[in-house]
């Protein structure tokens, strides 16, 4: 029996490792932090063999109500990630399986490679509407990539979004595929009308190092880069000094930073209503976008989110309070669910890379819907 994770994005320490009905784990910290939750590993020679792993550490994670009604993500060929039941007692994170192949993954949630990263930039360099352009390097020494979408007449709005400031939350790129999909299918007439008023700005991994090096929060410093935005500097945040430099090259009308949440099993938007300097515009905007979100996808809801901060309380240093703040546009974060969706439960998958991908097309629909609003 072996267990694994010396790869992309792969994060677990074997306490005990020889005895597959009793395999002990515990996650390892992000770099540089505390913070730790992200887990993603391999378990091999243990075909047919009944097994119970238990990560013995969960209860001092970071989000440690995220393992309530939480099933672990698993699979054989890692295209394909099902869920397994799995209790948690308050500390100790465990499930049975007895593997139906000699080898058999699991995660947190279906992981994004730094492969399929390049991958997808690759895949996208191919269309005539895209342009590529690396912004500078991590501190790891990896690209910062920028994808470029639409090329028309002058005056356009600049529609900017950014995925996996926290790189533990891969449902940001999956979501990302199915936005950049849905933008570049030649045939979509939305997309059409939409890029003849619009030019998109995207980081599809605002986090390289994190996510080869299996974090949850933090970059390789251990900065949050969510706490970065008023902030950054080229030694402890070079992915969000590079991103904001370009983003004030170039103004921004709308901005979308994509997340996941541990805890809560729902699609929500969390908004910006404590910056000082708040319009009227700008809160009409953020109802408008979540009122039509609502209507085009089931998977999103408005009744479950984050609390509201006070008038003038907003924290600078998280990415939506800074750029409604200093660009007065409509900025957003989005939240996915680590676990499910509960309005609209997948007992198999949970929430999955396709639905993100799905939500990631309803969400550039929502966009064209209000452009001109913008
Ligand atoms: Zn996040």
């Amino acid at each position: 029996m072996l267990i694994t994770s010396q790869f992309d994005s792969g994060n677990i320490e074997v306490i005990k490792g020889d005895d597959p009905s009793d395999i002990r784990l515990n996650i390892r910290k992000d770099s540089n932090s505390d913070f730790y939750q992200w887990f993603h590993f391999r378990l091999s020679g243990v075909a047919d063999t009944p097994c119970k792993l238990t990560i013995e550490n969960a209860g001092g994670s970071a989000y440690v109500p995220g393992w309530e009604n939480y099933k672990v993500c698993a699979s054989y060929d890692r295209e394909s990630w099902f869920r397994i039941d799995t209790s948690f007692d308050g500390q100790k994170l465990s499930w049975n399986v007895e593997p139906e192949q000699d080898s058999l993954y699991f995660a947190y949630f279906a992981p994004y490679s730094m492969d399929r990263h390049a991958d997808l930039i690759a895949e996208v360099s191919g269309s005539p509407l895209v342009r590529t352009s690396v912004l500078g390097h991590t501190l790891d020494g990896q690209d910062m990539d920028l994808v470029e979408v639409g090329f028309g007449p002058e005056g356009r709005k600049k529609i900017w979004m950014a995925a996996r400031q926290h790189p533990g939350e891969t449902m940001a790129e999956w979501w990302m595929e199915g936005a950049l999909d849905y933008l570049l299918d030649e045939d979509n007439p939305v997309a059409r009308a939409l890029l003849d008023k619009a030019h998109f700005y995207i980081v599809p991994n605002m986090n390289p190092d994190g996510s080869r090096r299996g974090n949850l929060r933090t970059n390789a410093a251990g900065a949050n880069l969510n706490r970065e935005w008023n902030c950054a500097t080229m030694e402890r945040s070079p992915e969000v000094y590079l991103v904001r430099e370009k983003m004030h090259e170039t103004g921004v009308d709308f901005h979308l930073d994509v997340h996941g949440d541990e805890n809560l099993p729902y699609n929500f938007i969390a908004g910006f209503e404590g910056i000082p300097s708040l319009t009227e515009k700008q809160s009409k905007l953020l109802a408008m976008y979540q009122d039509l979100l609502c209507v085009i996808s089931p998977d999103f809801q408005q009744e479950h989110g984050y609390d509201t901060d006070e008038p003038g309380t907003a924290n600078l240093s998280m990415c939506t309070n800074y750029m409604a703040e200093t660009f007065g546009c409509l900025a957003m974060t989005l939240e996915m669910p680590f676990k499910d969706n509960d309005d609209l439960p997948d007992l198999e998958y949970g929430w999955s890379p396709e639905r993100c991908r799905h939500l990631g097309r309803a969400c550039i629909d929502t966009l064209a819907q209000m452009i001109d609003e913008l």
